[in-house]
């Protein structure tokens, strides 16, 4: 079995920026589908063109974006950055982990700071605290990016993950979406959820009754414990990683008892559709939730295209949030 051939969008110039009517990228919540539909319109167009090195648009020159990053990253940080210098603006990132919030500075007045010195052009925030970027976007004049927080939201994952469902299956209307594991303490589920059924998917999770969230953002989402009943006739498999830094230990026995009953192994993807794909955010715990052989099975797993997706994605968010200024 290969990957379905690469869906075109529409190009750069039919994409009416003029509906996307934001300031800040919060969180995929309060997006409509028209809205959404306007970034990965944007988004594909970005991805078709991302191999050609020549393709350097350019017009963010002159644009400083400021990268504050409080909790760790290795893809969205680093795309965001890619994506920030492929639109021809200068990036400025500070290293938080040897910044004055060690000395006890409070949120406000280190972006309070940053911004009187840098006067950037965008903030793009990651933050542990529920809705810090919203409290940001309060106080700065400049757009303000969610690049993650707390277990609220991570836009920009749900909206790179729509991309690379829509380019790999051709459509996310009518899809059936399981997305699995720890999904009470994940941004990335709950960005996911909102966003796919906003675009048509049936959207079903599977989570041991400790990661099962008390409440879903749509009432159309059905919920499974077994995985064995909750992956049929699915045709996207979205694994998460065990958020173990925001669970009790008393949340899952142990690493080995989740992966013998919820670790995603190719005879547990035998009982999706058969031409069902895998994604994973990253990082993986492997044997955890994802076992190798799914993981690096180059005709199933979506994984690297979901990194790749990222540049575009963030491309098009920037490209939005600035030149509608
Ligand atoms: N990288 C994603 C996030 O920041 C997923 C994860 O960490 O599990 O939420």
């Amino acid at each position: 079995m290969t990957q379905p051939e690469i869906v075109k969008g529409k190009g750069f110039e039919k994409v009416d920026r003029q509906k996307f009517g934001h300031d800040h990228l919060l969180g995929t919540k309060n997006l409509n589908k028209d809205e959404i539909e306007i970034i990965l319109d944007l988004a594909n167009y970005y991805a078709d063109r991302l191999d050609d090195k020549a393709f350097k648009p350019d017009i963010l020159r002159g644009n400083i974006i400021l990268s504050l990053f409080f909790e760790d990253s290795t893809r969205t940080r680093t795309s965001f950055e890619m994506a920030a210098k492929r639109l021809g603006a200068e990036w400025i990132n500070i290293d938080i982990a040897h910044s004055s919030v060690k000395k006890g500075e409070s949120l406000l007045d280190t972006v309070l700071t940053l911004d009187a010195m840098l006067r950037p052009d965008a903030i793009i925030m990651r933050h542990s605290e529920f809705a810090a970027p919203d409290f940001i976007a309060g106080h700065v004049n400049c757009p303000v990016v969610n690049a993650g927080d707390s277990w609220r939201e991570h836009p920009t994952q749900a909206l790179l993950d729509a991309l690379t469902i829509r380019r790999h299956k051709g459509k996310i209307e009518g899809l059936n979406i399981a997305i699995c594991g720890d999904v009470a303490h994940s941004r990335v589920a709950s960005s996911n959820m909102d966003t796919l059924v906003k675009l048509g998917a049936n959207v079903r999770v599977i989570a041991p009754p400790l990661l099962m969230p008390k409440k879903l953002p749509h009432d159309s989402i059905q919920m499974f414990t077994s995985m064995e009943e909750g992956l049929k006739d699915c045709d996207i498999v979205m694994m998460l990683r065990l958020q173990k830094e925001r669970m009790l230990d008393a949340e899952i026995p142990s690493e080995e008892s989740f992966f013998a009953d919820y670790g995603l192994t190719l005879e547990r993807l035998d009982m999706a559709k058969p031409d069902a794909l895998v994604m994973h955010p990253g990082p993986m715990n492997r044997n955890v939730e994802i076992a190798d052989e799914v993981a690096d099975d180059p005709q199933r797993s979506l994984i690297l295209n979901q990194v790749r997706n990222g540049v575009p994605t963030r491309m098009a968010v920037l490209d939005l949030l600035l030149k509608n200024k």
